[in-house]
């Protein structure tokens, strides 16, 4: 885990996690654990403050980019759930149903497909309209953990044809990373589901299936091998996928 990481996003890491899962073991009421997690998203606004100044400067992402909503998007069951609750708190009854229409339609097209297959798609994620997204506020840690250098490249970057560029921001991607670790990792020690879903299919699951939300609390996988995020029987259907290792006090 901490190959990849320096000393400080390693130290970040084990913070983050260890915090996460003391206010996990401490939440007595089901009904609360969602509402923590959530909570624990300003975590990444934290890690961010506190990158290097120059590393900061030179992050081009600005409201209206919207070329990182048209790659598969992974998670883990929490943010399906935390998003599928903002969504049906504030959207009214007819966006409720675009939203289960679009995820439909986005896991129609993802069916059966491995990852390549779905990232050569370039599909806009069911939740951006008019180049925002619509739950800002309860968007997976993936979206939340990718900055970019340069708005330009992620533009050339929506051609599947081309050769991909990297627009990593040094000195920010590994701090996001390690809290987005952090935490998945404490969700898994606590013992909740640690598959890697697509947010799409999953979604679309949530939305209109509220088992899953029982399921993961009882701490069952909350959705169907449909929204794994590898096809399952496929050479890397294990990827993503978080254990419990016992990396935290
Ligand atoms: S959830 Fe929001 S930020 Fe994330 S890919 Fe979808 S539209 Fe973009």
């Amino acid at each position: 885990m901490g190959a990849e990481f320096t000393d400080e996003e390693e130290d970040l890491f084990n913070q983050t996690g260890e915090a996460v899962l003391r206010r996990l073991r401490k939440t007595r009421n089901p009904g609360d654990l969602l509402a923590l997690l959530r909570s624990e998203h300003k975590r990444f606004d934290r890690a961010y403050a506190a990158a290097p100044i120059a590393a900061r400067d030179s992050v081009a992402c600005r409201a209206g980019c919207d070329a990182c909503c048209h790659v598969p998007v992974g998670v883990q069951a929490h943010e399906v759930l935390i998003a599928a609750e903002f969504i049906q708190k504030n959207f009214s009854p007819e966006e409720l149903d675009s939203v289960i229409a679009r995820t439909a339609a986005h896991r129609a097209a993802f069916a059966n497909k491995d990852n390549r297959e779905r990232s050569e798609l370039r599909t806009p994620c069911p939740m951006l309209k008019a180049g925002s997204c619509t739950i800002y506020e309860s968007r997976p840690e993936a979206c939340r953990s990718h900055h970019s250098h340069s708005a330009a490249a992620c533009g050339l970057n929506l051609d599947p044809t081309r050769e991909e560029i990297d627009v990593f921001v040094p000195g920010v991607r590994g701090r996001m990373f390690a809290v987005m670790l952090g935490i998945d990792q404490a969700v898994a020690e606590a013992g909740f589901d640690g598959q890697a879903y697509d947010f799409g299919s999953a979604l679309h699951e949530a939305l209109t299936d509220s088992m899953g939300a029982i399921r993961w609390m009882r701490r069952e996988p909350a959705f169907p091998e449909s929204c794994w995020e590898e096809v399952p029987g496929s050479l890397d259907d294990d990827a993503g996928v978080i254990r419990a290792e016992g990396f935290f006090q």
